[in-house]
């Protein structure tokens, strides 16, 4: 019996539901979305990652008091949130998609994660940093991210964005966990929550 394409598709998304075990997840968007020919996107070339440690360096001298210890800073090709903090590896990353809409926003989203060194979480104490410094409260997030999830979940090894509707007990990253079930090395870490 020859299956139609749509029988198919849907019997690999049965297989997809069933087998994929409940406390491992995949991202919802695929990998290459917004570079897909004739979408006609515009690629903006953002300063290479030397020019992020030379700006870090510099807004620690002016802004922190050179207090700060030197983090490691990346770009992410696969975040949608403009940045991430990552507290166990001193590691600020910035989200290469969110920043190709937003170019400007660069310098602030550097010196939000840079808040984070001294204050990990939006609290109080980052607030008044913040508010001080004239930088973003928030996380702020590209265009496709907006409204369709309440918990954003980032994947602290690749760096991949889980937005979910709902809070995840104990999930890996579908994606980093090769052998097919929850692997606490690539244990999604909460980065936002929605108000
Ligand atoms: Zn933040
Ligand atoms: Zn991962």
């Amino acid at each position: 019996m020859k299956m139609s394409k749509r029988q198919h598709q849907a019997l690999i998304n049965v297989n997809f539901d069933l087998f994929l075990p409940v406390d491992m997840v995949s991202p919802d968007f695929p990998e290459d979305q917004g570079s897909k020919p004739g979408e006609g996107r515009e690629r903006i070339d953002l300063p290479p990652v030397r020019e992020l440690y030379r700006l870090f360096d510099l807004f620690n001298r002016e802004c922190f008091g050179g207090k700060l210890p030197l983090a490691k800073i990346s770009y992410s090709d696969r975040m949608l949130i403009a940045g991430s903090y990552l507290p166990t590896t001193v590691q600020i990353k910035i989200g290469k998609k969110y920043h190709q809409v937003f170019p400007d926003d660069l310098e602030d989203t550097l010196k939000h994660e840079m808040i984070h060194i001294l204050h990990p979480r939006h609290d109080r104490g980052f607030k008044v940093l913040a508010g001080k410094l004239g930088v973003s409260l928030k996380a702020k997030s590209h265009p496709d991210l907006r409204g369709s999830y309440k918990y954003l979940y980032v994947c602290p090894s690749c760096g991949r964005d889980y937005p979910r509707r709902k809070r995840l007990k104990m999930a890996s990253c579908g994606v980093c966990s090769a052998r097919g079930s929850f692997d606490p090395h690539f244990k999604l870490r909460l980065a936002h929550v929605k108000k």
